[in-house]
């Protein structure tokens, strides 16, 4: 049979091959059942697979542990103790003894049956354990089966996924059926260099587990059948993006300079330590955002000290004298835990309605931060109220010691438009391009499948801001993803952005892009685009 493409929309870059690992499956019923004297054998194998998945899981958690992921590792025990619900045993005995259905439709059909109970509860928190225990019933259903049970060094399907669950799954690649290009799974999939294609339908989740396929997350494709060219073209891929790696390692103490002279200051994103020594072994200098939210998405309340202390210190700790930038819980859109489930806003206007979490993320922050060059920046500011705000609170837990920077994120089209009078009371301002560009735009930053930052409405608010921050003389950085898009990076650098903070995956690449640029010519091609009207294509 020749080649097969779905085509969908490029999320993460990068080509690679590997066997599929179906997440999703359209639950099938089998059309012939158990004969009676064998179900009690076959309940045998259903128990043991959801063991087997239980352990698997609890294994999980305790690396996640070790690697200091603790509120991860939170979340996949929560599947541990579901694999003991006496509810679910119940009906797994009543699906495979009385009504005869294999083990592996069993599982899956008593998971999903509990799953759909939970999703129609009223009560959010746990409306959202349905996803957890549907998780649970895949898992051991692929155990009955004796398939794989983890997506491994493989390429990961699905109908959508949460940032975690891309961090987790330690894929090679990611297909899914739904997604978009701005959401936050797709942003710690370019964070950690894994490619990632968006909004392959429903026809995706037709795969075969194990299938030989190949992933094209620069065009967007998934590959059915591959031929020998594609499988090798997708291998020698990956070899040079490991080269680039490594030549970014190898450069990592050459400063980001244009040809011209003018320095810019590139530094990493990231939500959790990997990144941190990603960014790090490429030339980062420090952290530019950390998305401290990221840690958090499945809280059944506000983050206790103990816990930020927990997500921080081993973050902290890899960041000894340089910049740590870190980002107060940026909670709503697709960011919402349990607990905030139907509460309106975003970022600081919710932090600002509990004040006492904030404080408590503050302390955290001031502890953990001691040895940093420590900077805490604001998500989705759109007053200068909402600074003075968090400077009081930050006063008042200081107890002594030295007063962090604090930065505001300009992202609102307020912000924006405000950002005179922000950068009046903050110390330095950071563009976040995904958020200011959706939100201009009036595009949905979890289904939209592109991101034009380059339209000049954005690129001139932009410009704005830049001015604004020149003008009460700080620093600004931009920290979205368009900071290390090959064609808005240069007109950025030309409006005047002092530092560029990007997926940690992609530090190297922007210190080299940066090494090539001409600063005179990067602003006369800005000032020209701003001037004219017209909007790059991207
Ligand atoms: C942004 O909006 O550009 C940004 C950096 O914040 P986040 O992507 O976490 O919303
Ligand atoms: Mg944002």
């Amino acid at each position: 049979m020749g080649e097969r493409a779905l085509r969908g929309v490029s999320a993460a870059p990068g080509v690679r091959s590997g066997r599929a690992f179906v997440l999703d499956r359209p639950l099938s019923r089998p059309l012939t059942g158990v004969a009676p004297a064998a179900r009690t054998g076959e309940l045998d194998r259903a128990t043991r697979a959801l063991q087997g998945a239980a352990t698997e899981l609890q294994d999980l958690a305790t690396r996640l542990r070790e690697a200091g992921r603790t509120p991860e590792a939170d979340i996949v025990e929560t599947g541990v103790l579901m694999a003991e619900d006496p509810s679910l045993i119940r009906r797994v005995e009543s699906l495979v003894l009385e009504s005869g259905l294999p083990a592996d439709a069993a599982l899956a059909g008593a998971a999903e049956e509990i799953a759909l109970e939970l999703a129609n509860l009223e009560d959010p928190t746990l409306a959202l354990r349905a996803d957890d225990v549907r998780s649970l019933g895949r898992r051991a259903s692929a155990h009955a089966r004796g398939g794989d049970t983890t997506a491994a060094g493989g390429v990961l399907i699905a109908r959508t996924l949460g940032p975690a669950d891309v961090a987790d799954l330690s894929a090679t690649g990611v297909a899914l059926a739904g997604g978009g290009v701005t959401a936050h799974a797709a942003i710690v999939a370019r964070s950690l260099g894994i490619p990632m294609v968006v909004g392959l339908g429903p026809d995706v989740l037709e795969v075969e587990d194990g299938e030989e396929v190949v992933l094209d997350g620069d065009s967007g494709l998934l590959v059915r059948s591959p031929d020998a060219n594609r499988m090798a073209a997708a291998r020698a891929d990956e070899v040079s993006r490991d080269t680039a790696r490594e030549a970014a390692r190898e450069h990592r103490l050459v400063p980001a300079e244009t040809r011209d002279g003018r320095r810019i200051v590139v530094l990493g994103n990231a939500a959790s330590v990997a990144e941190v020594i990603e960014a790090g072994q490429q030339g980062a200098e420090g952290v530019g955002l950390l998305r401290t939210e990221l840690g958090f998405l499945e809280a059944r309340d506000w983050p206790s000290y103990e816990q930020h202390i927990g997500f921080l210190g081993p973050i902290l700790d890899r960041l000894s004298h340089q910049t740590a930038t870190v980002r107060l819980l940026d909670f709503g859109g697709d960011k919402t835990p349990p607990f905030l489930k139907g509460a309106e806003g975003r970022g600081i206007e919710l932090l600002l309605e509990s004040p006492e979490a904030m404080r408590t993320q503050l302390r955290a922050i001031v502890a953990s931060g001691t040895d940093t060059r420590l900077r805490i920046l604001i998500p989705m500011v759109t007053s200068p109220d909402q600074v003075r705000a968090v400077h009081e609170l930050l006063g008042s837990v200081l107890g002594g010691r030295r007063a962090p920077q604090v930065g505001s994120m300009i992202e609102t089209p307020e912000a924006a438009q405000r950002a005179r009078e922000i950068a009046d009371v903050s110390d330095f301002l950071s563009i976040g391009t995904n958020d200011l560009t959706q939100l201009v735009l009036r595009l949905d930053r979890e289904h939209s499948k592109s991101a034009p930052v380059t339209d000049v409405r954005v690129l001139r608010l932009i410009g704005e801001t830049t001015q604004a921050a020149r003008g009460a003389g700080i620093p600004v950085d931009v920290c979205g993803e368009a900071a290390s898009d090959g064609v808005a990076m240069p007109i950025l650098v030309g409006l005047g952005v002092d530092e560029l903070s990007v997926a940690a995956a992609r530090v190297g690449e922007v210190r080299r892009w940066i090494r090539e640029l001409d600063f005179a010519a990067c602003r006369d091609s800005a000032e020209g685009f701003i001037r004219s009207g017209r909007s790059r294509s991207s």
